[in-house]
């Protein structure tokens, strides 16, 4: 019989999770007193909300419950337990290697505008790398339900702090809402400036949308990208050209983008040869962090050690870590295999 080993001591790199849905659900209720904001039951229940985002109205909920936490972010300090306990709630499950996404617009009005905005999560990433340990970069996401000249301008930005911690830009929100292509040149400019490009694809939209991002904003990762399994030839160009899908197999059966676990095609995309990095995008309203992910792949798709192993390489492999952590990592992630 084969012997199970505890994920959570498997070395991994996280490459996808949302800034404010990172927050740990007793903080949310913590700061929510601290301002006097009445949340909504469905973010206090204890429970993570029922949500269907396969319809633009489930969508739409999704986003106000994320504006909500967001609106209990205020103060610098605020912003620094949520990147610390982001940070230690990483290490918990493992994780050697964080790249934490962010669109700092969001809250730039309750930061003192947008520079400002970024100054203080940087500083708090910078801190929480430091306290904790754990190595720490950011994405800076635009937000595709807005203009592309605000992307541009948040290219810009991300590429002029680039030797801040940022190591990539992203492209985020409903992908049903305006084209890969209008935000083409946003894109040129992050790549142009070093900046790994990662934007959200094949999520609520088919293969279509990957290769959109792959065509139109040349993406190194995808956020996602799982419905390219819908498609053998799109399957085959990710495996070739080693283009990583970010998937979160919680999130996808949170918002019905599948109805159960089971129907994430982990195993299609494995064994197509697609390299991917499991994700927990929102742990706030999808009630399960990263560890959780390799849990499922686990229990419903049968994944092996030896491959839980090979997708913990893979999210390393796809990280923006320097060599000597990149390193470190695969050697640890060899090290848990052969315990
Ligand atoms: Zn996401």
């Amino acid at each position: 019989m084969e012997r199970v080993r505890d994920v959570r001591l498997l070395p991994k790199a996280h490459l996808h999770l949302h800034f404010t849905g990172s927050m740990r659900p007793t903080t949310l209720l913590e700061l929510a007193d601290k301002y006097g904001v009445h949340l909504p039951e469905a973010l206090t229940g204890g429970e993570p909300p029922k949500l269907r985002a396969t319809d633009e109205r489930g969508w739409f909920r999704f986003q106000r419950l994320y504006d909500m936490a967001r609106s209990c972010l205020r103060e610098p300090e605020d912003i620094q337990r949520l990147v610390r306990e982001a940070a230690q709630e990483d290490l918990a499950d493992g994780s050697g290697w964080l790249e934490i996404q962010v669109d700092p617009t969001s809250y730039a009005p309750r930061l003192g505008g947008l520079i400002p905005a970024l100054e203080i999560i940087l500083d708090a990433v910078d801190t929480a790398s430091r306290e904790t340990g754990l190595g720490m970069r950011v994405l800076v996401a635009a937000n595709r339900m807005k203009h592309p000249l605000d992307a541009r301008t948040l290219a810009r930005l991300a590429v002029r702090y680039a030797d801040r911690g940022i190591v990539g830009f992203g492209l985020s929100n409903d992908e049903r809402r305006g084209m890969a292509r209008d935000f083409d040149r946003a894109f040129a400019i992050a790549r142009e400036g070093g900046l790994l490009a990662a934007p959200h694809g094949g999520e609520l939209t088919g293969p279509s949308s990957v290769r959109d991002c792959l065509d139109d904003l040349h993406a190194a990762r995808i956020g996602h990208g799982v419905r390219a399994a819908e498609d053998p030839r799109l399957l085959k160009r990710l495996a070739d050209k080693g283009v990583t899908c970010e998937v979160c197999p919680s999130s996808n059966v949170a918002l019905g983008v599948y109805e159960k676990p089971e129907d994430v095609p982990l195993r299609t995309l494995f064994e197509a040869g697609v390299p991917m990095a499991l994700g927990a995008d929102d742990p706030l309203l999808f009630g399960s962090r990263l560890a959780a992910q390799y849990e499922l792949a686990r229990e419903y798709h049968g994944f092996t050690d030896a491959e839980l192993a090979e997708l913990a390489r893979q999210s390393v492999r796809a990280s923006a870590a320097p060599e000597d952590v990149r390193e470190k990592l695969l050697a640890d992630v060899d090290a848990w295999l052969a315990s």
